[in-house]
């Protein structure tokens, strides 16, 4: 069943364990020119390109079916199996761009069970591509086992990038992209996210957060309230018909969505970090007031001012000179 060992030739005909290396311009190709196959047509005539033995972590469109890359499309082609989140959702996907394919379902449900005889696939030398419902797998999405397992038995490793929610929606949000930190889905219980917020509340980077339409409103008003009222953005339905990108503070996408009820479809949350200039400027004196009286109910002056300040991003001497003068105002 395997197509080929895991090895390619160059010249002296020795044979290499890495699946890709080096700048691209030396290192040996992980295509091979020399075989064929199109799972959808005649297999002995075609020029689609032949895979080593591994696994391809083969990112998918994450709307738009036309958003995936020729690569993709080749390892779809080519593999001996298909590892999908959902088989329905992968045919689709396949059918549109006229492949067929042997796939096999691996999700939450029946991982611990197909791990191993992926894993022994891989290693009798199978091609096999792992794709999830959309975007990039692992990436809120499984596979993080199935890349660890595979490691840790030997077997080749590598990716054929592509689409990512979390990318598209922080290139649209208009706040800083060169720190960033993926949060993916908050905990859906209320006191678990709001701790995970507050976790998160004091990171120098924007922050990225999946979320559900049903649970938008909340969210945002929990964000407003732990993390300041920063600017953010609310992207939606990425890259398909009905695309929306919402941006306002916080506070301003909480209400906004609190009176418009849950929007329908796929949700991206971007949040400004906390040292962003943006950010600092969107924080009211008010803002700053509630923070440190919410702190100062816990804390002493200097703590609470610490930490308001670094939650807030506020000079610590400002926050300081604040919390003295409340505190001194409840005595
Ligand atoms: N692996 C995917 C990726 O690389 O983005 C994410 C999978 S996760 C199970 C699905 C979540 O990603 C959705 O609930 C939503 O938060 C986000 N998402 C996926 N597609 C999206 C889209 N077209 N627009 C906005 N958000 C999207």
């Amino acid at each position: 069943m395997p197509r080929r060992q895991f090895a390619h030739k160059a010249g002296g005909g020795k044979t290499t364990r890495a699946i890709s290396g080096g700048d691209g311009q030396g290192a040996e190709p992980i295509e091979s020119q020399l075989g064929s196959k199109h799972a959808a047509g005649d297999d002995t005539a075609s020029t689609a390109p032949r895979f080593a033995a591994g696994l391809y972590v083969v990112a998918t469109p994450i709307g738009n079916l036309r958003d995936i890359t020729l690569r993709a499309l080749d390892i779809l082609a080519a593999a001996n199996i298909i590892a999908c989140e959902d088989t329905r959702v992968t045919e689709k996907l396949m059918s549109r761009h006229g492949l067929a394919g042997q796939r096999l379902a691996y999700h939450e449900h029946n991982a611990e069970r197909m791990r191993p005889l992926l894993i022994e696939k891989l290693k009798a030398g199978a091609v096999v591509a792992l794709v999830s419902d959309a975007g990039t797998p692992l990436i809120s999405d499984p596979g993080f086992k199935l890349v660890r397992a595979a490691i840790a038995e030997g077997v080749a490793v590598t990716t054929l990038p592509g689409a990512s929610a979390a990318l598209a929606a922080l290139v649209l949000s208009g706040l800083p992209s060169d720190r960033f930190f993926f949060q993916g889905f908050l905990p859906p219980k209320e006191m678990a996210r709001r701790r995970v917020l507050s976790e998160i509340a004091t990171l120098r980077a924007t922050l990225i957060v999946y979320e559900t339409g049903p649970r938008l409103a909340a969210t945002l008003a929990d964000m407003a309230e732990l993390l300041g009222n920063r600017p953010a953005a609310v992207a939606r339905e990425l890259t398909k018909l009905y695309e929306e990108l919402r941006r306002g503070t916080l506070a301003e996408l909480a209400a906004h969505y609190a009176a418009a009820g849950a929007p329908k479809g796929e949700i991206v949350i971007v949040v400004g970090g906390v040292d962003d200039a943006a950010t600092r400027a969107a924080i009211t004196d008010e803002d700053l007031d509630a923070a440190l009286e919410t702190a100062l109910a816990t804390m002493s002056v200097k703590d609470a001012s610490a930490a308001v300040a670094e939650a807030t991003g506020r000079p610590r001497r400002e926050v300081y000179q604040r919390a003295l003068a409340l505190a001194g105002r409840g005595e």
